[in-house]
């Protein structure tokens, strides 16, 4: 694998704190936060879209740009590599059922933390249909999009997760189910081929992948300013104009807000830390410490796949998952594994029918579980995809959809957050099954040398 030049550097370890990656992306995110709440009150508007904007869209469109050929080369790298079809289904039914159950973990939280705390009880009765009003076309178009994902029959999601043509799915970077489907399908075909055959494409797709990381390297240069050009954008278009209405929105949805951010935060911050310290050696802080760079693109993007890249950098150089492992575990997680959204979707559509004043009984709670584990799955990783989704779990409980205007308004600070905490747990689940599979290369016992990760950090690299 090549060098690293960003992510780590051994001579790190002296250099001063502002220079570290990390901190300059946090800077640039509290520096856009600020700046937005300036430019919203000033009426920069214009201003922030013609010059500042597009430095963060490039930032963006750099990380989907590489985005599908990641997925494409990681994942038939990843398949080809595990030697035979019995490693793939032992690696690939732990990964699964690792994803299944923290995503349950998650719907059940969100359904405990909004049944207990009843956010819908606090939203005034003008408010609500303030909000209908205001957002009765968003709601009509995430309508129309969920009835085309919907499907004709119940085996619609199988359906389309297999293409016709894979340059339809390469050129869409919400297809990435597909995309994933593919590069296993070939994966497999290639473990399967004599290995005179095989060598020259995985060759190929191996060189195709050190590629991509050079390039995530190098966009990475730029994500201090990406970022700011992000959160500058965002922040200046949801205060657009009227902060004083932003304040009266924020303060009557403030309730659901918060118990969306208390499950995020239990997710992030207990269930994740207590997988690690139940199945590896890596201590909390530098678990933290290792993906943060990763956790600040995803709450800037909105997009677990966009963050892709950067994911697997952390987890590989900083957490010391083998490439075996990442190039498996990771593209599938980013895909699929959607805690965060989960979670939000869970407390969105009970906070939703709490307003409304529908109840719902248990069995149609239970309902919300098992849609949302497959919605999750379904939902595209980029930005607003969990709000679409939504509406599925919301019609098949009876819960009118139109409902969702309430929550429009606020959806992207939680996006943000939600993809952070979705981010989270692929790198977990990434940590966990190397160490089970004896694939974690840097335990944190034994003899050791010290070394510098992505922070500059010290971490343990054992001896010889
Ligand atoms: N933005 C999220 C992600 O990419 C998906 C969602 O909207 O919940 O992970």
């Amino acid at each position: 694998m090549a060098a690293p030049v960003v992510f780590s550097a051994q001579s790190d370890l002296l250099m001063p704190w502002y220079k570290k990656l990390h901190w300059q992306i946090i800077i640039g995110l509290v520096l856009g936060l600020i700046y937005g709440v300036i430019a919203a009150s000033a009426g920069w508007g214009q201003f922030t879209s013609d010059w500042i904007a597009p430095f963060g869209t490039i930032f963006l469109n750099l990380l989907q740009l590489i985005a599908v050929p990641l997925i494409l080369a990681s994942l038939i790298v990843g398949v080809a590599s595990l030697g035979d079809l019995e490693q793939l289904s032992r690696i690939g039914g732990k990964t699964l059922g690792i994803y299944v159950v923290t995503t349950t973990i998650a719907l059940v939280l969100g359904l405990v933390l909004v049944n207990t705390l009843q956010p819908g009880k606090t939203v005034p009765q003008e408010m609500r249909a303030q909000l209908e009003q205001t957002y009765q076309g968003d709601i009509e178009e995430s309508e129309e999009i969920a009835k085309q994902a919907e499907g004709r029959g119940p085996l619609q999601p199988l359906v389309n997760m297999v293409p016709s043509n894979f340059f339809d799915s390469a050129s869409d970077n919400s297809n990435m189910l597909q995309v994933v489907f593919v590069a296993i399908f070939f994966g497999i075909g290639l473990l399967l081929l004599p290995e005179e055959d095989s060598e020259p494409l995985l060759t190929l797709f191996e060189s195709l992948f050190e590629l991509i990381i050079k390039a995530v390297e190098m966009i990475m240069l730029m994500a201090p300013v990406g970022v700011f050009g992000l959160l500058a954008e965002a922040i200046t278009s949801i205060a657009a104009g009227s902060p004083a209405d932003l304040a009266s929105l924020l303060g009557a949805l403030g309730f659901y807000c918060a118990t969306v951010v208390i499950g995020l935060g239990i997710m992030v911050f207990a269930v994740y830390p207590m997988f690690m310290s139940l199945f590896t050696d890596i201590s909390v802080r530098e678990y933290f410490l290792a993906i943060s760079p990763a956790q600040l693109v995803a709450f800037s993007t909105s997009s677990s796949g966009a963050t892709l890249p950067v994911t697997m950098e952390v987890s590989e150089k900083n957490l010391g998952v083998s490439e075996e492992v990442s190039s498996f575990v990771l593209p599938l997680g980013a895909t699929i594994n959607m805690d965060g959204t989960a979670l939000y979707q869970a407390v969105s559509a009970v906070f939703i029918a709490q307003v409304l004043g529908i109840g719902l009984a248990f069995t149609q709670q239970l309902n919300i579980v098992l849609i949302a584990v497959l919605a999750s799955i379904g939902t595209a990783a980029v930005p607003s995809a969990g709000i679409v989704m939504l509406v599925v779990i919301l019609e098949s409980i009876g819960v009118p959809s139109a409902g969702l205007a309430l929550i429009l308004g606020v959806d992207r600070p939680l996006d943000m957050l939600r993809t952070t905490n979705n981010v989270t747990g692929d790198t977990m689940v990434a940590s966990v099954v190397a160490t089970t599979e004896n694939q974690l290369k840097f335990p944190t016992d034994g003899a050791s040398v010290a070394t510098a990760d992505v922070q500059g950090s010290v971490r343990e690299e054992p001896v010889g």
